[in-house]
């Protein structure tokens, strides 16, 4: 067998970083030079510009809906899109333990209670069957998280929403040209909710969107974020239920934004094309396999490439640590993503799990012995750094599975 580099056999990377090897992220498009400069000399650096308003259809229909409406970033939408819903005081939204903690502070910033329910331990989306344990007469919502782009299991979910009388918000930050059945995320709810900040698949340095095919909601959110007015009726009043908030978005960000979504369709080819090259390459690595999605033929744009752990088939005394520590030695980094259940987060002020709804064994399990998360950049890169990656996997994986 040959010697691991952690021993000191040679690495795979020959002393380099498979990260070495990444496109520069986010991708720094060069047409967006001048349109930032025009924007810059124009004056007109915000009030639905050019740009926010050609995203505001191009988006949605990217997405497969009819409207998507712009703001501040991912976690104003999400309460927006609740507000807009009519939700407040006296209700409850059943949201995964697994997500940012946006997901589940969007309830509380409407005066809405989150009751967290556990993950499925191989999509790491909602379980359904954790959703139906957890309806009660004050259940009025549920926000399923698309996480890390695997789109969470919407036919059964959309079925226990119709079965108890519940709306449905896709928290869609890590969903960015995911699709399931042919149909984009952000498209199986009244109202899908994206993030742009930073990290995500596409950004504007901040940003966010909600996206919904009904016109009334549409209108409800753009005053919601637009501090009561709508581009739609202007001079008029909001629906009284409306205290809205200004959550307002600028043009420099829709100009990063829109060129983006000018390249999306070959970036998520890219990022396909070594997705699958991944999996297969995994069939042959033991005690690891691929975030699974929840229907074959989902389409997965990669938000962080997941893996778990399958820590009961390693050698005893192996954890994931050990496993992080002998890949970094061969120039494949990993890291944890958040590291912890939304409820454990040190974003999280709120102290004694008093929104989870019950135990939470799969999403413990998940956080802290068995995902590890690569960047989604590196799917960018050629096959080669993905073969070679791979190939540091099974020399490891290999040399501790029992
Ligand atoms: C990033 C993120 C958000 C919030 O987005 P911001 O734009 O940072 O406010 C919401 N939900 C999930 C799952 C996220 O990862």
């Amino acid at each position: 067998m040959v010697k691991l580099a952690i021993e000191g056999g040679p690495s795979v990377f020959n002393g380099k970083t498979a990260g070495e090897y990444a496109p520069k992220w986010p991708s720094p498009h060069p047409e967006t030079e001048q349109k930032l400069i025009d924007i810059f000399r124009s004056g007109k650096w915000g009030l639905r510009g050019e740009y926010e308003q050609k995203l505001e259809t191009e988006f949605a229909a990217y997405q497969g809906v009819k409207h998507s409406v712009w703001m501040a970033n991912g976690t104003t939408t999400l309460e927006c899109a609740l507000l807009a819903l009519g939700i407040g005081p006296g209700d409850e939204v059943i949201v995964p333990g697994l997500t940012w903690i946006a997901t589940a502070t969007a309830p509380l910033y409407c005066g809405a209670k989150p009751v967290i329910v556990d993950i499925d331990p191989e999509t790491l989306c909602i379980d359904p069957a954790k959703i139906e344990e957890a309806v009660t007469p004050r259940t009025k919502a549920i926000i399923p998280v698309h996480l890390f782009s695997a789109v969470a299991d919407m036919k059964k979910i959309l079925a226990i929403a119709e079965k108890h009388h519940l709306h449905v918000v896709e928290d869609c930050a890590h969903a960015h040209g995911a699709r399931q059945n042919g149909k984009g995320a952000g498209s199986f709810g009244e109202i899908g909710s994206f993030s742009f900040q930073l990290s995500k698949l596409m950004t504007g340095g901040e940003g966010g969107c909600c996206t919904t095919d009904d016109d009334r909601l549409a209108e409800r959110i753009f005053r919601l974020s637009h501090i009561g007015n709508s581009h739609w009726h202007p001079g008029t009043l909001a629906e009284s239920d409306l205290l809205c908030r200004q959550y307002r978005f600028t043009e420099f960000q829709a100009a990063i934004i829109y060129d983006q979504l000018q390249h999306q369709p070959e970036a998520v080819a890219k990022r396909t094309a070594n997705g699958n090259l991944m999996k297969k390459l995994l069939e042959d690595v033991p005690c690891v396999k691929t975030q699974k999605s929840s229907c074959p033929d989902d389409v997965r744009s990669y938000y962080f490439i997941i893996l778990l752990l399958e820590t009961e088939r390693l050698k005893s005394g192996v954890d994931r640590a050990k496993i992080f520590e002998a890949l970094a030695a061969e120039g494949v980094g990993f890291g944890t993503a958040w590291g912890c259940p939304l409820y454990k987060s040190l974003a999280w002020n709120i102290p004694d799990n008093k929104y989870v709804k019950h135990e939470m064994p799969v999403c413990e399990e998940v956080c802290y012995k068995r995902l590890m998360s690569w960047g989604h950049a590196m799917f960018l890169c050629e096959p080669w750094v993905i073969e070679k990656a791979v190939e540091a996997l099974k020399k490891v994986m290999t040399h501790y599975a029992k």
